[in-house]
């Protein structure tokens, strides 16, 4: 590694401590019961939010439980079943494709490795890193908008491609701090640097940020702050 890529890795390692002290271990809250559970609850949060997924998917568990439930719906009963969480003709369409495989390949079980889950309709590497992760516990690094934004950010990535974000941020981080690393940006996402307004002044990490040491060194006295103190919480509300 070199002296760069040694300097931005202290500089995750340092964040990774002051997030976690800040928030504690974080894991996914998409509610479910098995691994192809997680995999549909994950489908549906794209472009939608933890929590309306978490009010629908009880009842969509209870009718259908399983890939293989799942493989034998109509589009139309899916849909209407997870009309809420947007883009539902899409998403019915990735699951009940990927149960359909699941069902055909692997007994209706879903596999344990990235090349596996990523050939499964409507799962991306963000998707298979999150089942991968929290339903098999294989060290994973899930990059949504809040990873990919913050750490152009921060400055630990200079790329908007998630799968390069992804590949750097292992290459610098052991493989037990990949999974909260990602839980931990995400929340600070949440709540602190929101995309429409970062509450620089108040940031727990600004000393380690790109964008503050700029903007700071610019215009310092318009760094005000605006939002809340964060609180402790899961990273999903
Ligand atoms: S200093 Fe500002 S831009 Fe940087 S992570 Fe904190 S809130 Fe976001």
């Amino acid at each position: 590694m070199n002296g760069k890529n040694n300097r931005i890795r202290r500089k995750a390692e340092l964040i990774y401590d002051t997030l976690m002290a800040l928030y504690g271990p974080q894991k996914c809250c998409l509610e479910h019961n098995t691994p192809f559970q997680l995999l549909v609850a994950t489908i549906l949060s794209a472009q939608c939010t933890d929590k309306k997924v978490n009010s629908i998917t009880p009842a969509l568990f209870e009718r259908w439980p399983d890939a293989k439930a799942f493989a034998s719906c109509s589009q139309t009963e899916l849909e209407d079943a997870i009309h809420v969480c947007g883009f539902f003709h899409a998403k019915a369409e990735h699951i009940r494709g990927a149960a359909k495989m699941l069902v055909d390949l692997y007994g209706g079980e879903v596999p344990q490795n990235m090349d596996a889950l990523t050939k499964l309709p409507g799962v991306g590497r963000k998707t298979a890193n999150v089942v991968l992760g929290d339903a098999f516990e294989t060290p994973g690094l899930p990059v949504d908008t809040h990873v990919k934004r913050l750490t152009n950010l921060i400055g630990l990535a200079d790329t908007d491609d998630p799968v390069r974000i992804e590949q750097f941020l292992c290459s610098i981080l052991p493989p037990g701090k990949w999974a909260q690393f990602s839980h931990l940006l995400i929340l600070h996402g949440r709540t602190r640097c929101p995309a429409r307004r970062p509450d620089c002044a108040g940031c727990e990490i600004s000393e380690f940020c790109d964008f503050m040491q700029k903007a700071s060194s610019k215009t310092p006295q318009k760094m005000k702050t605006n939002a809340p103190k964060p609180r402790k919480k899961n990273n999903h509300e």
